[in-house]
């Protein structure tokens, strides 16, 4: 269940059995100049096991996982296999995506993938009390802010 199905990257889009790891699927889109569109932060994990969580990463104006995948493949509970997405079987792609694995096995997964961009690190101490002004001015509403996070130390 780890393999690659189908990329293809005019339209962005990449098919993966629920065992593969986002860091093989990286490496294959990675010459296609193509990027993950939304992760948590460690690749090692399966596409599988972070849809049943619904993981959220660090990116700025993006939600969660569920925001890149554009259907999943499901095995029901008596056994019937059907495709979920936004537009069929939408009940059992909110469901699933987020769902811990009670509603189904996810078998296969479609994602949106972006254009690979490079980006650049800054890191800043401050009192926890500036921090929310400063949020508002240098990253709420900001377009060229890709990630954000912060740590209470
Ligand atoms: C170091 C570290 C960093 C992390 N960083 C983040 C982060 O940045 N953001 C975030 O949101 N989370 C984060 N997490 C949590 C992590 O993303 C989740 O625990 C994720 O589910 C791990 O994936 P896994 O492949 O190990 O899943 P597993 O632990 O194997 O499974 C997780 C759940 O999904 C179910 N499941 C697994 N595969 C399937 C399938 N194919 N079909 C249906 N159900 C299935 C399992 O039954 C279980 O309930 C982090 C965890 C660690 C340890």
């Amino acid at each position: 269940m780890n393999r690659i199905l189908s990329l293809d990257p005019v339209t962005a889009r990449i098919r993966v059995q629920a065992g593969v790891r986002w860091s093989d699927f990286q490496r294959a889109i990675d010459p296609h100049d193509l990027a993950v569109k939304v992760m948590q932060t460690y690749a090692t994990f399966t596409v599988g096991g972070v849809l049943s969580v619904n993981v959220h990463g660090r990116y700025v104006g993006f939600g969660p996982v569920v925001s890149s995948v554009r259907s999943i493949r499901l095995v029901l509970a008596d056994g019937s296999i059907v495709t979920a997405s936004r537009d069929e079987h939408a009940n059992l792609f909110h469901a699933a995506i987020g769902g811990y694995g009670t509603i189904g096995i996810i078998t296969e997964v479609e994602l949106d993938l972006v254009q690979n961009t490079r980006v650049e690190r800054h890191a800043q101490k401050m009192t926890l009390d500036a921090y929310a002004a400063w949020f508002d001015s240098n990253v709420r509403d900001r377009k060229d802010v890709v990630f954000h996070n912060f740590d209470l130390i």
